[in-house]
């Protein structure tokens, strides 16, 4: 059985947990929530190093200095999990669905995220040449949360 078949996220290794990751870069987009509901709404806006090609973190490793609202998910945060894509390799463990036939664990094909229209590849906007004053206007529906 492949491994995120056979454990629990908690007892994932390094690696394991790292390559869990389908590379969709769809939580690095800018998120709005709704005062009255507390709802998250997401928009097209991407995170300033967010490479919105590939689709991944350009600092990963000093991600968390350099964005101060850059959240590192770890095992068991379930708060955080709430609020990622019902797409997320994570979430969809965590809620005991399989991974999905794009997820490039599954498929072997890194691109694989990106040709099943799951990436924010050609979809997003950076966040240097978005006008910061008028987020909701570059609210979306395609990301299900
Ligand atoms: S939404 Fe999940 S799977 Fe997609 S880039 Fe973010 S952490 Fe990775
Ligand atoms: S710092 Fe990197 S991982 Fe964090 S939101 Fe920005 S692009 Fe995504």
């Amino acid at each position: 059985m492949p491994f995120w078949e056979e454990k629990q996220l908690t007892e994932m290794t390094r690696d394991e947990w790292e390559s869990l990751c389908d590379g969709c870069g769809r939580c690095c987009l800018t998120k709005l929530e709704d005062i009255d509901s507390g709802a998250i709404h997401y928009t097209n806006v991407a995170c300033r190093l967010l490479d919105t090609d590939g689709c991944r973190c350009t600092r990963y490793r000093a991600r968390t200095k350099l964005v101060k609202d850059c959240v590192e998910l770890k095992p068991g945060d379930t708060e955080t999990l709430a609020w990622m894509p019902v797409s997320c390799a994570y979430r969809t463990l965590h809620e005991g669905r399989p991974l999905a036939d794009w997820h490039p664990l599954v498929s072997g094909d890194p691109d694989s995220v990106h040709k099943a229209g799951i990436s924010v590849r050609g979809k997003c906007v950076p966040e240097q040449l978005a006008d910061a004053d008028e987020l909701e206007s570059y609210l979306i529906d395609w990301i299900e949360t």
